[in-house]
């Protein structure tokens, strides 16, 4: 038997040439990409407008829902944590953050932290999702399906979406383009380039590819060190693409694109945290002309690693500045749950207790 296809994994030219195979008029194609995406269906029988027959065969031929809703819990920091079941059982969190200044260039806005991978292969030190591997990818309908659901489940505008949930986002670079491409269409979900945010931990020939993509996306890479000894110590990707590769990629990025890029850096108490490594970044930032945001590292028993105190924070932000490198510290409140892809996890699991659950879906 075929397996069936997701059908938010489809282009509307894709699902257009299936709908004229069986001689369906071609505005049939927009009256599904309408229920998909704008009125968030959750079965095709829901498609009221669709002849019968229609509703019956797309079944057949088609998965509607690739991700299943398992639990929605609330903060007590206001963010909003969705766990979501894929096909095989794997687990992928998915977080809606309110008001978050330093992630996104307004702070005002509502924005959607998503997944792109079961587990991480990176091992980042400060990091759970690296803790266990790499299980699996995720397809790219599981991807554009995170944002349906949470967008079908919340009362929020979703403004912006981060890429910095479980897994190294171009480390699955074939789904997560074909996924932003479709939540970026019109005919997807419209939500504009621009506001869509790719982070990784610094793979090269990925950094190098993502520029020459037309989407204006933002690119943030996770840059943590700004000598090879650190980088070594905490992001065992730098043995593969040491810092000068890393570098001299976001400078072809920079210059390819056109587009602004942003360093994420967080900080860890004796690791990183240091004034030489703050100038350095300040050199390497202000010669990129990239904005900076600033992680207090978020502790979690079972790591050995520490937070900084405020004031060796505010004293390596200080250094940035007289760089002229916009350098943003992050409040504690609601930006915690957010602070990069793996601290994502690892803040889901300190909120545990002081979560409350909300609301249960189901697929
Ligand atoms: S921080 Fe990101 S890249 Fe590093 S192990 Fe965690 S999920 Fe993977």
């Amino acid at each position: 038997m075929v397996p069936k296809k997701d059908i938010k994994s489809l282009y509307r030219d894709e699902l257009a040439e299936h709908m004229a195979e069986r001689g369906e008029p071609s505005y049939r194609t927009d009256q599904i990409m309408e229920w998909l995406y704008e009125r968030l269906a959750e079965s095709f029988d829901d498609m009221s407008n669709l002849p019968m027959i229609l509703r019956q065969h797309l079944p057949k031929d088609f998965e509607l829902n690739a991700v299943r809703a398992l639990r929605t819990r609330r903060a007590t920091d206001s963010t909003e944590k969705f766990l979501f079941e894929l096909h095989d059982g794997s687990l992928v969190e998915t977080v809606l953050i309110p008001a978050t200044p330093g992630l996104t260039s307004r702070s005002d806005r509502v924005t959607l932290c998503i997944s792109t991978q079961v587990g991480c292969a990176y091992r980042c030190a400060f990091c759970a999702s690296g803790l266990d591997g790499v299980k699996r990818n995720l397809s790219a309908a599981e991807i554009v399906d995170q944002v349906v659901q949470v967008r079908r489940r919340s009362d929020e505008r979703i403004d912006n979406i981060v890429v910095m949930g479980m897994g190294e986002p171009l480390a699955n670079y074939d789904n997560l383009m074909r996924a932003l491409r479709i939540i970026n269409a019109p005919w997807g979900l419209g939500i504009g380039a621009r506001k869509i945010t790719v982070s990784t931990v610094g793979l090269v020939p990925r950094i190098k590819a993502l520029a020459a993509e037309p989407m204006q996306i933002r690119l943030a890479v996770s840059l943590h060190g700004t000598t090879d000894d650190v980088r070594h110590k905490i992001m065992p990707v730098n043995k593969k693409h040491p810092l000068s590769e890393l570098i001299e990629a976001c400078r072809y990025y920079r210059t390819k694109s056109g587009r602004m890029m942003t360093f994420e850096y967080i900080l860890i108490d004796g690791v990183n945290d240091g004034l030489d490594q703050a100038q350095r970044l300040g050199e390497i930032a202000s010669d990129l002309r990239a904005k900076v945001n600033l992680i207090p590292y978020n502790e979690v028993a079972g790591l050995p690693l520490r937070r900084p105190d405020a004031g060796r924070c505010k004293a390596f932000q200080r250094m940035l500045k007289t760089h002229g490198v916009t350098a943003t510290l992050r409040r504690e409140k609601g930006d915690k749950i957010a602070a990069a892809c793996g601290q994502l996890r690892l803040q889901h699991t300190a909120d545990e207790e002081g979560a409350a659950d909300v609301a249960n879906g189901s697929r």
